[in-house]
Order: C-alpha cells, then structure tokens, then sequence
C-alpha cells in the first residue's frame, strides 16, 4: 500500500467535507460539535456570511500581486491591528511560524541597529511551542521537536517559568536581545501565564534593554475573550507580538506587530515574503477583524467560556476517575486527564465531539468564538457521555 502523503500527522479517521457555524459534516452524513475550530484557527466557526462574502468579493478581482506593489488593503488591517494594540508597524505572513521568525529576526535586528549584534540570545520557556521552522522549533520548549534535524541553533535558551532566579539572571545576561511568551501556553497543555509574571517580565526586560516578544498566534485574536491574551493585565504591553491562527479565521495569514522602537531595523530588504499579505488573504482578515473586534463577539464568547469554565469544574468534581483540572482562559480551555489523551479524543468524536489533543495529557476545547449556549450544552454532555467508557462510576452528590 503507497500513501502519497508524507507521514508525519497523526491524523483522526475523519474526512469532513462541510461545516456551518460549530458544526462540521463527514462524508458518510455524521456530524459533530467543532471543538478543534481548525486548531483554535476558525474563531467565526465554518461558512460565515461575512467572509465567504468578502472571499468571493475579492477573488473576482485581484488574489495577488507581490509586495513590489503597493497593496492598500495591507494598510486598512494594519490601521485596525495598531488601533487596537500597543503597536505601531506590522509585517504580514502566512502562517504563525512565519510571524514567529518575523519577531525573532526583528528583535535581534533592533540590536544589530542600535550597535550591539552581539545581542542574539532568545529566552523562551519549557513547553512553549512556537512553531516548525528551524528558528521556531529552536525557540520553543519542546526538545523532540529538534530530534534528528542536526545541531541545535545558537542563541536559543528555555527556562522554567518558575525559575525566578534564572529568568532574572538570563535576562540581565549582556548577549540577551528577547524574552519570548505565550500569555497562555497552547499546545503545551493550555497553561495560562499570571499577571504578575508577565509584569515581572516586563519589568526586567526595560531594565535590561531586552525586548519582549509575545506570541499570541493561538491566544489572540479573542480567542480568551478578550482581542489578545495579555490585555487581561495592565502594565504587560510587548515589544512585538505574532499573530496568525484566528487572524484569518481559517484563511492563511499572520502578522508579527511592533512599536516603532523595536521595529528599527526593518529597513528595506531585511525581510520579506512572497505571499504575506496578499489583497485575498487580506480581503477575508479584514472581514475576520471586523466581527472577532465586535464588543458583541467578545462579550458573548466571555460569557459561554464562563459558563463552560464553571460546569466543566462541576464535571470533574463529579468524575475525578478521569479529570485532573481545568485549565487555560475563555475558549482556550485545557483539561488534564488521566486516561489517555488520544483515546479519550477518539471516544468523544465517536459521540459527535471533536476535540483537540495537547501537551502532557490533555484535551484542549477551542471551539469558535460564537459558540452558543444550546452547543456549550451539547459539548458537556457529550465529554459526560465520554467519561462513562473511562474510569470508574461518577460521584454524585449526595
Ligand atoms: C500554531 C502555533 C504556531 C505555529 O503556527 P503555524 O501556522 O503552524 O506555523 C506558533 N505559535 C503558537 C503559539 C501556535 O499555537
């Protein structure tokens, strides 16, 4: 048997071939409640109005140019992105690995222009996951990821978020150009990160000259409730930011967003991309920025991400056999199990649930921004349904 595929997804024995809001629908007319969302990627759920209107608008007329021309549309979400952050510059690219390098070389490239290249070193964190290029996977806190693809680049350290003192003495090192954090870790088992770390950071990187990057490719873009994860706190602000997943909402497209400071030494021909920001892809990311923006969107998302949060506590109250805790923030939800995170994601999908996988043992529920309350309902009931194939019989309050 020849499959034409490289090998490398571990992939569910599903082909979906449509969806409408939460719901998707497989070829053999089964349907499921969308918790995977494309991996936290189509926050407007599948088929919305709004984009498939500004997709087909836009593909009758131009899908792309290169940035050798001037592309007026990569401005109109620019002007949105900087109206709504702490940011002045953006750079668009296709994907969150991609916005990731962008951050990474910008960062470094700050240093280089302000006359101290020998400002390299990134500082990331343990089970952080940044994403797959060779930077990307240096960056991140997942060392399988580096296995067999030749010698670990240089430049790149992760500590532990609980190592106060090795955080305080790498960031004060003088070969230290960035710090960067996901405010709410994703694939590594949805932790999210306090308040008074991320001032802690901020605070020690404008004392050291360091710049602070924030990966929000999975956190942002409302997918905690609010339009990025860190603006829960105050006084936390990055240097740079990556965006992509949601920044589409299932179309392709990322965005590393800078201060004008930190965006120094991005000077004509330093960086660049073919498709990044491409009027299609803009076209469906200005539509997409447009309803995720919406205070109705977000405020709706904060309140079923509330109501999943507190029902989901009462769930694994009743079924320690199965439940460790809860974790994440709004729609970013992780839930540490103690049966077996794959087993558990193919039992939930055979009672109409689709869910994600994560680090150390966990599922992560990311279902669209617009979720409603009857389909919050109906994802309880169905991982109640899946606790019974697992563990022993649920406690019931006396
Ligand atoms: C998904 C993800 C990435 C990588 O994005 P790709 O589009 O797969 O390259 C980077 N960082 C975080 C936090 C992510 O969740």
């Amino acid at each position: 048997m020849s499959d034409p595929l490289m090998n490398v997804y571990n992939r569910a024995p599903l082909a979906l071939v449509s969806g409408r809001g939460a719901w998707v629908f497989a070829e053999d007319g089964s349907t499921y409640l969308d918790c995977v969302g494309g991996v936290a990627t189509n926050a407007l759920g599948h088929a919305h109005p709004a984009l498939v209107a500004a997709l087909t608008e836009q593909a009758q007329h131009l899908w792309h140019v290169s940035n050798i021309f001037q592309i007026p549309q990569q401005t109109a979400l620019a002007d949105r992105l900087v109206a709504a952050s702490f940011a002045d510059r953006v750079f668009f690219a296709n994907t969150g690995s991609e916005a990731v390098e962008c951050a990474l070389k910008t960062a470094r490239r700050y240093h280089a222009a302000n006359g101290q290249p020998e400002r390299i070193d990134i500082i990331g964190f343990e089970g952080s996951f940044h994403g797959r290029t060779y930077a990307a996977v240096n960056a991140s806190g997942n060392a399988a990821y580096l296995e067999g693809f030749g010698p670990r680049l240089p430049g790149y350290l992760q500590l532990n978020v609980r190592d106060a003192a090795g955080i305080e003495a790498a960031i004060a090192a003088d070969t230290t150009a960035a710090v960067i954090v996901e405010p709410v870790q994703g694939e590594g088992g949805a932790r999210a990160l306090s308040g008074e770390f991320l001032q802690r950071l901020r605070a020690l990187c404008t004392e050291h000259g360091v710049l602070l990057i924030y990966d929000e490719v999975q956190s942002g873009m409302g997918r905690t409730g609010k339009l990025f994860a860190h603006q829960w706190f105050e006084g936390v602000e990055p240097d740079i930011m990556a965006l992509a997943k949601a920044l589409g909402s299932g179309f392709p497209v990322a965005a590393c967003l800078a201060t004008e400071a930190a965006a120094k030494g991005m000077t004509p021909g330093a960086h660049g991309s073919t498709f990044g920001g491409n009027p299609l892809a803009m076209a469906v990311a200005i539509a997409a920025f447009d309803e995720i923006s919406r205070p109705e969107t977000l405020m709706l998302s904060r309140g079923v991400g509330h109501h999943l949060a507190v029902e989901l506590d009462h769930l694994i109250r009743r079924r320690p056999d199965v439940f460790v805790e809860r974790r994440g923030k709004g729609m970013l939800i992780g839930l540490k199990l103690k049966p077996n995170n794959r087993e558990f994601m193919a039992a939930a999908r055979d009672r109409g649930l689709l869910v994600a996988g994560g680090g150390d043992n966990c599922i992560r529920l990311l279902p669209p921004l617009i979720l409603s309350r009857e389909e919050a309902e109906f994802a309880l009931e169905r991982l109640e349904q899946t606790c019974d194939a697992f563990g022993a019989a649920p406690i019931r309050a006396a």
